[in-house]
Formats: structure tokens, sequence, C-alpha cells
């Protein structure tokens, strides 16, 4: 199980990962964006550890809402909200105990992934973080039907899974988001906010082990 000193870890590992990555996810966002991805991503981590650091919330739930609210308030362009519901609508669904469970991990990922789906109205296919999201969930949910696995065990097919996703959006073409202006010229290319969600779930999960 996971106490709220234990999420707010692996946020803090999560916002090292960001701050790593700023440049690689600057880049890919350049090439069908507007290049301020890994820009966007690392003020709003950096934020979140500054939150934290003055103050962890008591349960994991109000550590996930500290972060949704952080992400909104402090990122703009599209992933801010899409991030930030989607850590809002886990904190919503692994409720206000002390401790997290397996099946809390599993229930908060599948949250997160229908809150990102109700706010962009993104689909599978249409070179979105929802790509690595819907991968990283049936990855998670199929490796928590397994005897005896744990959050680590959960957390660590959901990256396997976010990252096979992620990868899969190379040679789609972009109906969602400013990589959709592009058209046909979208494909080739990694999508940033699926990119950053493998990262994202990467961090997590060896945050867990
Ligand atoms: P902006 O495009 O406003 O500059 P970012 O660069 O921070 O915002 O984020 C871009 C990422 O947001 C894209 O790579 C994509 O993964 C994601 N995204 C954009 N629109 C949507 C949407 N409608 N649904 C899901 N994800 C989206
Ligand atoms: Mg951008
Ligand atoms: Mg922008």
């Amino acid at each position: 199980s996971c106490t709220a000193n234990g999420v707010a870890d692996a946020l803090r590992a999560a916002a090292a990962v960001i701050a790593e990555h700023r440049v690689e996810l600057i880049e890919l966002d350049r090439a069908i964006g507007d290049g301020d991805h890994g820009e966007n991503m690392n003020r709003g981590f950096v934020a979140i550890v500054s939150s934290l650091d003055t103050a962890v919330p008591e349960t994991p739930g109000a550590v996930l809402k500290l972060a949704a609210t952080t992400l909104i308030s402090k990122v703009g362009g599209a992933a801010g909200p899409l991030y930030g519901t989607a850590f809002l609508r886990a904190s919503t669904v692994v409720g206000t105990g002390s401790e997290l469970d397996t099946a809390a991990v599993v229930a908060g990922l599948r949250a997160a992934l229908e809150g990102v789906q109700a706010r962009g109205k993104a689909v599978e296919g249409d070179k979105t973080m929802v790509d690595a999201l819907l991968a990283a969930v049936a990855a998670a949910e199929q490796a928590a039907g397994a005897e005896g696995v744990d959050i680590a065990g959960v957390l660590t097919a959901a990256a396997d899974g976010a990252a096979k996703g992620a990868e899969s959006t190379v040679d789609m073409v972009a109906r969602k988001g400013r990589a959709s202006y592009l058209g046909e010229r979208s494909a080739g290319h990694l999508d940033p906010g699926a990119r950053s969600t493998a990262l994202l779930l990467g961090s997590l999960a060896r945050a867990a082990r």
C-alpha cells in the first residue's frame, strides 16, 4: 500500500524526470506543435514540488488533488487542464482513506483516462496522450487480474503500456490539438503529450518499487 508521503515522493520523482526531459519534450512539440510542452510540464511539476515542500496533505487523495489544482492553475495550453483533470478524477476515485491499495491505483488510472477523454474528446488513434493512457490502463487492469500483484507491479505494467502506446503515435495523423493543424504532415513524429504520459508513469512505477 501507499501513504500520502509515498504519493508525494512519487510526484517528486516525476518532477525530476520531467525536468530531465524538458528539452526533449520541447523539441517533440516544436516538430508538430508550438514547442512549449516541456516548459509547460516543467513549470507545473516545479510548482507541485514547491507546494509539497510547504506541506504534504494528509491523505493520498488530497496529495493528488493538490497536484491537480496546481497543474490547472500553473500550466497553460492543452496539457495543463488535461493533466489537471486526470489528477482530479484520480483524487476523487481513490477517496479519503489514509493509504492506497492496488485496486485504488488501478481505479485512479482509469479515472484519469476517463477525465482526459471527457475533457478533450480525443479517442484512440487521434495521436494524443490518450493513446498512451489507454494502453496504460489496459495493461494495468490486465496486470491487476493476476494473483498477488502489488502497486509497483500494476504501475510497471501501466508504464510499459504507456511506452508502447506513445510509440504507436509516431505513425498517426493528429486529429486533436495543435498537431491536427498539420494534417498528414503530423505523421512521422512522436506526440509530446503521449511521451510525457509515458515518462510520468515510468517515474511513478520506479518510485513504487
Ligand atoms: P498546447 O498544444 O496548447 O501548446 P502542450 O504543448 O502543453 O499544449 O500539450 C500538447 C499535448 O496535449 C499534445 O501532444 C497532446 O498529447 C495533448 N492534447 C492536445 N489536445 C488534446 C485533446 N483534445 N485530448 C487529449 N490530449 C490532447
Ligand atoms: Mg505546445
Ligand atoms: Mg502552447
